[in-house]
């Protein structure tokens, strides 16, 4: 088939809504097929792609998809999730209130840009009915990731907040952003034995990244181990804690969560009810 061929079949096919997820890098993202299967199953003609997006091409993207009425949206990743409230209309909320979106949308459908973060509702979703109040939670990690988990520790009511992270002044700043009390350490600080909840919201343990070197010796067993990290999906967090009897929560129901909210907000529609054990499935297939 010649070219201007399939250019003219491609001028006959029905043009459709679509949203996007942009990054560097972007070709590991699980949310075209999370997305693209929730819009098949219903029966919701749109789709969802991945981007590559530099850091210099944040602004011609948004200029660019912002003019073409079928673009519904998109979410955003590493290293855009900052950088994107310098492009959306209203970001004051989430730039006060997280400092770090991953979703931007067409405000009530129309053509004003808004931006959100869903991280922060699908990294609670797991554990909504774990009693986190008072308790003494650890957290790892200082990025956009980190800024949410914060965020949503602030609104339980959790006791003190024990961050450890490479750059341990950010760190530090963070729990002041949010209220929180605790105390910032390095990466290497002993784990505080009372601690209820560890989050890994950092980069380490994920394909391709340094390993996170926790020592979980000192720490309780009831204490639930929660890796953000999704690739792969038992880190060598997961696995240690687990073999010490720790219950464990992996980074996919909250890439799922935090994409379930994303995709009402594109699409108009909540996802499909009762698909998550499939989907999982599917995802790790
Ligand atoms: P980010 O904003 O780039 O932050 C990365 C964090 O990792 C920072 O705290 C950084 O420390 C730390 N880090 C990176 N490389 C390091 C190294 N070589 N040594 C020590 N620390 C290092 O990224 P993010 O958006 O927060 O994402 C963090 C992780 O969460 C990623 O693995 C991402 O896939 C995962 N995530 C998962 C979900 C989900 O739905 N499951 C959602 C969002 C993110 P400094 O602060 O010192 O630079």
């Amino acid at each position: 088939m010649t070219i201007s061929a399939v250019a003219q079949i491609d001028t006959l096919a029905p043009p459709r809504r679509y949203a996007e997820v942009i990054g560097d890098p972007i070709a590991h993202s699980k949310s075209p097929l999370i997305h693209n299967r929730w819009l098949r199953m219903l029966g919701i003609d749109a789709e969802y792609r991945a981007c590559h997006v530099g850091p210099a091409e944040l602004g011609a993207y948004i200029a660019a998809r912002s003019a073409d009425p079928l673009w519904m949206g998109c979410n955003v990743t590493i290293p855009h999730k900052l950088a994107i409230l310098d492009y959306v209309d209203a970001p004051a909320d989430v730039r006060d209130r997280i400092g770090a979106a991953n979703t931007v949308y067409r405000a009530a459908g129309g053509s004003a840009l808004a931006a959100t973060n869903t991280d922060a509702g699908g990294f609670f979703g797991p554990i909504a009915d774990v009693p986190l109040a008072g308790a003494h939670i650890v957290v790892i990690g200082g990025g956009g990731a980190a800024r949410a988990v914060l965020f949503a520790l602030a609104q339980s009511g959790v006791g003190e907040v024990t961050i450890l992270n490479r750059n341990v002044l950010k760190a530090g700043l963070l729990l002041s952003t949010f209220g929180l009390k605790g105390r910032a350490q390095p990466l290497d600080a002993k784990l505080p034995a009372d601690a209820a909840l560890i989050v890994n919201a950092s980069a380490l343990g994920m394909t391709g990244q340094p390993p996170l070197d926790l020592d979980l010796g000192a720490v309780d067993a009831d204490c639930i181990a929660y890796d953000l990290v999704y690739a792969p999906l038992m880190t060598d967090f997961l696995a240690e804690a687990d073999a010490r009897g720790m219950p464990v929560i992996g980074g996919l129901e909250m890439l799922i969560g935090q994409a379930a909210i994303a995709f009402e907000l594109f699409f108009g529609s909540p996802p499909p009810d009762g698909d998550d054990a499939a989907l999982i499935a599917a995802l790790t297939g």
